[in-house]
Order: structure tokens, then sequence, then C-alpha cells
């Protein structure tokens, strides 16, 4: 008996090529993009250790927890590494950038993530780029928590390195990503005797032996029930239409953000100026003396399929996530999230007004 998941053909090279061409549309670019058999995390650090070496000046932008981590691999490429820290209620800026260009004018390479889905925030990769651009060095940037939710646009914005996921705004699967490579990241990586090679995390081989050959031949098997799931998220997209999708991202936000406020019990946006909030996941911050994971915990005993999480490490004292991405970008699942976190409140002894969060989530919904 043949099985919808497990008797499938092969994947044609045409079949996934197709599936590339499909994502570069959404990124609106004219670069290679490449399909990572993995989860983000594969040409995250690929992308990094093909371009970054003893030679390399990285001004390594942290807005999150993911910031932390690339100036890790930085390091460990034997890169010297400047972080620039920005405290997670707010988004880094590009005179910020600007300033670290000044201070330090050898900076050859920029990594940024672009919405911080633990976090809360979204960084002005536009204006970044234009600084990035000035001083040419090369720029890095994650989108996996920004692409489906926000413009992603690595062409207009300069933008070297662009890696995407699915699992988030896309609402698709986890274990394929992309990344959008431009000739001078290219250029970066042939030039780099660091550079991996014959290595699951060699961009390098999918250059050489997939995008230079014309996408004859894959260097593998591919993730095939992963390639199918991505090709239907973005078939799901393009039905929708992706001005649509990431209209309704910024609903989310907006209806959260108000929502919340209109909640009280001594809830906060976490970040405080609403356009620096990701249009991804809302921050709130909870009040002094009420501890976000309990509270969390709390809220989702009454319904465990709620998008709600305390915010990573230490922030799980003060920090509550509301993952509206994907299927959850809808106001009904907002004022459920809201709803549940208020009764949490309300037992808790704070005074909290459900009236008003609904209205206020319609109102912000617009
Ligand atoms: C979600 C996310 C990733 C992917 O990491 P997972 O935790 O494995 O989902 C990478 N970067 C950012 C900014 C993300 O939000």
């Amino acid at each position: 008996m043949t099985h919808p998941l497990l008797d499938l053909p092969p994947m044609s090279a045409a079949h996934f090529a197709s599936i590339e061409d499909r994502v570069a549309k959404l990124l609106d670019t004219e670069q290679d993009v490449v399909i990572m058999q993995g989860e983000a995390l594969l040409p995250l650090e690929g992308a990094i250790r093909g371009t970054a070496g003893p030679g390399t000046v990285a001004l390594n932008v942290i807005t999150g927890p993911y910031g932390q981590t690339f100036g890790n691999w930085l390091r460990d490429c034997g890169a010297t590494v400047i972080d620039l820290s920005v405290p997670f209620h707010t988004a880094v800026s590009a005179a910020q950038i600007r300033e670290a260009f000044t201070e330090h004018p050898e900076i050859d390479f920029v990594s940024l993530v672009h919405a911080e889905a633990a976090t809360g925030n979204t960084n002005p990769v536009a204006e970044i780029g234009e600084v990035v651009r000035e001083q040419g060095a090369l720029f890095y940037l994650d989108a996996v928590a920004s692409i489906g939710a926000e413009p992603v646009l690595p062409d207009a914005w300069g933008v070297d390195l662009c890696v995407v996921g699915a699992q988030k705004a896309m609402g698709g699967p986890a274990g394929v990503s992309a990344v959008s490579v431009s000739e001078r990241a290219w250029a970066r990586m042939a030039s780099n005797p660091g550079a991996p090679r014959r290595s699951y995390l060699s961009l390098l081989d999918w250059k050489e032996r997939w995008v230079d050959g014309g996408r004859k031949a894959l260097l593998h098997a591919p993730a095939q029930l992963e390639m199918l799931a991505l090709e239907a998220c973005v078939e799901r997209i393009e039905t929708e239409g992706l001005e649509a999708v990431m209209a309704r991202h910024a609903s989310a936000a907006a209806a959260t953000r108000a929502g919340a406020v209109a909640l009280g019990g001594g809830l906060e946006p976490y970040v405080h100026e609403a356009h620096e909030a990701a249009p991804v996941a809302t921050t709130l911050r909870t009040p002094p003396g009420v501890l976000a994971s309990d509270l969390v915990t709390h809220a989702l005993s009454t319904d465990p399929t709620l998008p709600l999480a305390a915010g990573g490490g230490a922030l799980a004292a003060s920090m509550i996530r509301v993952n509206h991405y994907g299927p959850n970008a809808t106001p009904e699942t907002i004022n459920s999230s809201l709803t549940a976190l208020g009764v949490a409140l309300r037992e808790n002894g704070a005074t909290v007004d459900l009236e008003g969060a609904r209205g206020a989530v319609e109102g912000g919904w617009a």
C-alpha cells in the first residue's frame, strides 16, 4: 500500500530550482538564492564561516539572543569582532552604525538581525544598508523572523547575505531554509581559505556544483518532505498575496499592543516605540512582582494552544512573548491570548479591563 508521505518519486533538480525561484520572488532579488537542507541556523552559520576569517573586522549588532551566537561564530573564525549591544526595548539606529564605522573605519563586515521574534524589536535595515554600502562592508542579515511579516528586500537594501526560514511569519516548515548571496559575497567566500568546502556548512559547494552548473544536479538527496512543505507554504502566500500576509502581521502587532495597553493590570509593551516593535511578535513587560513565566504558565493552563511564551533566559522574569505569526496572526488568536493573560492577572489580584482590551484589539487591527 503506498503512503502519501513515504512513497514519493524523487524530487527533480528542476522542481528544486523552481522552489528556489519562488523564494527569490518573495525577496524580490536577482541574487543567487540557495535553499539549504537544514533549519535556518545552517545558512546562518555557513554564511559567516564562508565569508569571515582572521582578516575580517566585524561589527556585530546585538539586539537579541541571535546576535550573541553570530559574534561567537565570528570569533571562532578568527575575526576581530566589535559588538554593538542595544537594549532589548529598542532598535539599533543607522546613526549608531555610522558612529561605529567612524570609530573603527576598518570594519568590513556587518552582522544584523532584522526582526527579533525573541525580543520583539525590528531594526531599520534600509537605512542601515545605506551606511554599510557607503563603507563598502559586507552586509549579513538574519531575516528569519521578518520574512512574511514585513518587507525583506536584499537588493534594494544592499544585503549581501540574507538568510530566511519559513517557520515564523511564512507559516511553513522549519527544516529547510534559504540564503540570497550577492556576487561580492561569493567573491569573498572564494578568496577565503577558511571557507567550508566539501562540507554540509558550505555555501561554496552549492555555488560550484549547483548554481554554476546551471542547477542541473543536486549535491545530495534533498529533504523532500520539507521542500514540498516549503513549496506549499510559498504557494499559500502567493494565493493570499505577500502584501496581505504582511498587512495581517502588522495588524496583529498593532492590535496586540493596543489590546495590552487597554487591558491594564500593569502589562506594558516591552518595546517602547511602536515603530521599533516587530510585526512578527509582540513582547510585553509584566508589572513588578509578577513573574512572566508564571503568568504564561497560568494563561496557558486554560488553553495550551495559545502562542504565548515567556522570554528566554533572564528575560523569563519580566517578558511575555505573544507569537502572533503565521496562522496565529488573527484577531481571534490575539483576543484569546490577551483574555487568557487578563484572567491570569485578575486571579493574581490585578484589575484588568477585558472588554476594553477586546475593543482595542478590534480598533488596533484596522
Ligand atoms: C526563529 C529565529 C531563527 C531560527 O531559530 P529557531 O530558534 O531554530 O527557530 C533565527 N533567527 C531569528 C531572528 C529567529 O527569530
